[in-house]
């Protein structure tokens, strides 16, 4: 039996927010250089369709992490698997997360982006889950809140799976074999 998935955000609701985004990010740079940090795997497919809506001089460099916890609840021990490729000092930084949960991940990350000294230094998030929030963290750019569920999709998984799906959806029920 397969997973039953149910939609929480349509396909087209994601890009026409995402486009928004990156309307918004365009405007307030207004013609200055900005540095995209995309935090893998979770947010390389935000950061793709993102990147294509922002109109002003683009790079992107990929930093990968994993996060230490209980499984459900991540503990804000952080260990690089990937660092940046490239120096981030002097540079407009937005970082770009797929979900911002109790906010542990990122409260860590934007301490440690801050001592690299980049000019400017916002958090750009396709989803957040205030709920469950246990730090001050908040985007500056934020796509949708949403409640505290598991969801999948969108570069989201479910045990490596469904980060394709293109939207964002919920496992109402585990099946007993992955697509
Ligand atoms: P935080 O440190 O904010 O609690 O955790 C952030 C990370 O937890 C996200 O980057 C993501 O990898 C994972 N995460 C949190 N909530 C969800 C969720 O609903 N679905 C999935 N697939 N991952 C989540």
């Amino acid at each position: 039996m397969k997973d039953v998935i149910s939609v929480m955000i349509p396909e087209e609701e994601m890009k026409k927010r995402i486009s928004e985004l990156g309307a918004q990010i365009t405007e307030d740079y207004q013609g200055e250089a900005v540095h995209l940090v995309c935090i893998l795997k979770g947010s390389v497919f935000f950061t793709c369709e993102l990147a294509q809506h922002i109109h002003v001089p683009l790079t992107i460099d990929f930093m990968r992490v994993a996060s230490y916890g209980d499984g459900t609840t991540s503990s804000g021990i952080v260990r690089l698997s990937k660092d940046l490729d490239d120096s981030i000092e002097g540079k407009n930084v937005i970082v770009v997360e797929d979900i911002v949960d109790t906010g542990r991940t990122l409260s860590y990350l934007l301490k440690l982006f801050e001592q690299r000294k980049p000019k400017s230094l916002k958090l750009c998030t396709l989803l957040s889950k205030p709920a469950r929030r246990v730090t001050e963290i908040e985007g500056d750019y934020t796509g949708f809140e949403i409640p505290d569920k598991f969801v999948v999709g969108f570069g989201l998984d479910f045990a490596e799976h469904y980060r394709n799906l293109p939207y964002i959806g919920v496992i109402e029920e585990l099946g007993d074999e992955r697509e």
